[in-house]
């Protein structure tokens, strides 16, 4: 997507360890006008999907999938990344953050991701697919059906967008990063 490709070029920021920041326009200031385009782009590109609930991580994946689920004007979940002593009847499951460099737990009450749903996934980033995974593995606990996950930013070169599409899920990223090295951001066409 031209737009968000432009808007990573020009105030997208590298880190080491293969990291972008894009806390100008996504991760902590909002751009709600890219946002609302990007989420047009996902209606548009899941189009033929069968969907009834949009699904995310808190926090960064919440802009984007409350816009899908928005004009889609379907209901929209946020897995919690810490399991809250008051929810009961939860799915949960592990989660290893190479940014963070921790596991964390994720979870979901079965009261809002059950049989019978069709769920497409949004978040930010896809990197090597632990956050994906672990969606994955909630939604099997769940009996529910996986639609279609869909990314802002995809990072080729760490593999995940591989592992998904393999397992033969429909998988959409609005820019592709080929590479961050030597802390230069390169796009794919
Ligand atoms: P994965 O689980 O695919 O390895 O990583 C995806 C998660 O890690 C995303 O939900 C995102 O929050 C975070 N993440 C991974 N890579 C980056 C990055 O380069 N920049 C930012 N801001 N977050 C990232």
């Amino acid at each position: 997507m031209q737009a968000l490709k432009e808007r990573i070029l020009r105030d997208g920021k590298c880190f080491e360890g293969g990291i972008l920041k894009v806390d100008n326009f996504i991760n902590h200031q909002m751009d709600p006008i890219l946002m609302k385009s990007m989420a047009v782009e996902f209606v548009r590109r899941f189009a033929g999907s069968d969907i009834n609930k949009v699904l995310t991580i808190e926090a960064s994946g919440i802009a984007p999938a409350i816009m899908v689920g928005y004009l889609l004007e379907l209901p929209v979940v946020f897995a919690k990344k810490k399991k809250p002593s008051t929810m009961e009847n939860m799915l949960s499951t592990k989660v290893f953050s190479f940014t963070k460099n921790n596991t964390y737990d994720v979870c979901v009450c079965r009261d809002y991701l059950h049989r019978g749903d069709k769920v497409l996934f949004i978040d930010d980033f896809l990197a090597n697919g632990n956050a994906a995974k672990g969606i994955i593995d909630l939604v099997e606990q769940s009996g529910a059906e996986l639609s279609g996950m869909g990314f802002l930013i995809e990072k080729a070169f760490q593999h995940g967008g591989d592992y998904l599409r393999g397992q033969g899920i429909h998988v959409e990223s609005l820019a592709i990063i080929e590479s961050l090295d030597d802390c230069q951001i390169r796009l794919r066409e």
